[in-house]
């Protein structure tokens, strides 16, 4: 390291600098793979509690198969952008399957979560237009609300009183979540419906980790909440989480479907997903709609593991899905605890700002139907019992 940089437009070096000075600084472990609830990294095996693949379909033989088989049939790349050649009958029949599982009219497949929400927001929203978002939200989200010439309002996390008071009638779009990314609960769908619907603005869910896990056939988190897709103008979900592959859609009316082919820059001039990728995702869906033992599995994991935390004393969020956050409060305890874990063989991540709120580090351990009874066992005993020393000792850093 050599310090700041004084020449050139860019201070990379005092950007890092700052970041590290705090204990902020992020950097990569390359892995060996992740299988079966299990992970490697430098010749070890770990107990993996840090990956979205809920249902353990991402080493799954018949997926692998489809992937393999669609590699055989299309080759390896799409070629091009979707407008051009990129669009296969591969991609039209998964997009049709979606179509059909979610109750939705038309889908779009996007590269992955994070542009189809960008392309949205970018697509849909003048300088006409209100933008209402759950503070809680996706940085895909938060981002593009705040570059985009629309008013963005915030709403405290799943505060409907606050959003009733800041609607405006027939203005935007109001943005919010399935399932909570870092905290695990859930958005109320039911009232956001009717706030939408009275105010007669438009209405958003980013499902990326309720598709596959909640609801009949893994259908989400309006079906598990009982909200008729058709009262949600645009339902955007990735493949990369449950589902165990790679890339999102976003679905509604096929004149929202129409709309995006022709006017989300995200889509229109980025070379499409393979199709290889779309047989993938089709199989995919096929497994996770007939995966109701695995999610029923699943529960009763997430509840040996709340019984068995809360028993330790440990503080628990107000989650019933897989992403189950431990809350610790300080990053430097956050990274402690991360630390002493893996020292018992057990692989859990550390989140810290600006990923999550100040004061709210936390060690997010998510489940899967990986798992079994005895690796959440072995997870609780690595825990141990909650001694608050890992908060004391982080306000000495803080
Ligand atoms: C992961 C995630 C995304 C981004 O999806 P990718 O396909 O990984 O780019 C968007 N929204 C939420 C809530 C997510 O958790």
């Amino acid at each position: 390291m050599t310090g700041p940089a004084v020449t050139g437009p860019f201070a990379l070096g005092a950007a890092l600098a700052g970041r590290a000075q705090v204990g902020l600084l992020r950097n990569r472990i390359a892995t060996d793979g992740a299988t079966g609830g299990r992970l490697r990294v430098a010749g070890r095996d770990y107990l993996n509690f840090s990956a979205n693949d809920y249902l353990g379909l991402a080493d799954h033989p018949a997926i692998k198969a489809a992937f393999n088989a669609g590699i055989e049939r299309y080759g390896t790349g799409s070629g091009a952008s979707p407008l051009v050649t990129g669009y296969s009958r591969a991609h039209q029949e998964l997009e049709e399957t979606l179509a059909e599982w979610l109750g939705v009219e038309a889908v779009l497949l996007f590269n992955c979560g994070f542009s189809a929400n960008q392309a949205v927001l970018k697509a849909l929203l003048g300088k006409e237009h209100l933008l209402w978002q759950d503070k809680l939200n996706h940085a895909s989200l938060q981002e593009m609300g705040s570059q985009l010439p629309c008013k963005m309002q915030r709403f405290g996390h799943n505060d409907m009183a606050a959003l009733a008071q800041q609607l405006e009638p027939n203005r935007g779009l109001i943005v919010s979540e399935g399932v909570f990314s870092m905290d695990g609960d859930q958005g109320p769908w039911r009232e956001l419906a009717t706030l939408a619907a009275q105010s007669g603005n438009w209405l958003m869910i980013d499902d990326a980790h309720g598709l596959g896990v909640l609801g009949p056939q893994g259908r989400g988190t309006l079906a598990a909440q009982g909200v008729h897709p058709a009262s949600v103008h645009i339902q955007m979900g990735t493949f990369g989480k449950a589902l165990g592959v790679a890339g999102a859609f976003v679905g509604g009316s096929r004149e929202l479907v129409d709309y995006l082919v022709n006017f989300a820059r995200h889509y229109v001039y980025s070379t499409h997903t393979p199709a290889a990728q779309a047989c993938a995702v089709s199989k995919s869906i096929e497994l996770v709609r007939a995966a109701d033992d695995a999610r029923a599995q699943l529960g009763q994991l997430i509840a040996r593991f709340r019984q068995g935390a809360q028993a330790l004393g440990w503080q628990l969020g107000a989650s019933a899905t897989p992403i189950q956050p431990l809350l610790v409060g300080e990053s430097s305890a956050a990274l402690q605890l991360a630390e002493r874990l893996r020292e018992c063989g057990v692989w859990a991540g550390a989140i810290r700002p600006p990923t999550v709120p100040v004061g709210t580090a936390r060690l997010r351990i998510t489940l899967s139907a990986a798992h079994c009874e005895q690796d959440v066992d072995r997870l609780l005993d690595a825990l141990g019992p909650c001694s608050g020393s890992a908060t004391s000792e982080g306000t000495h850093h803080g």
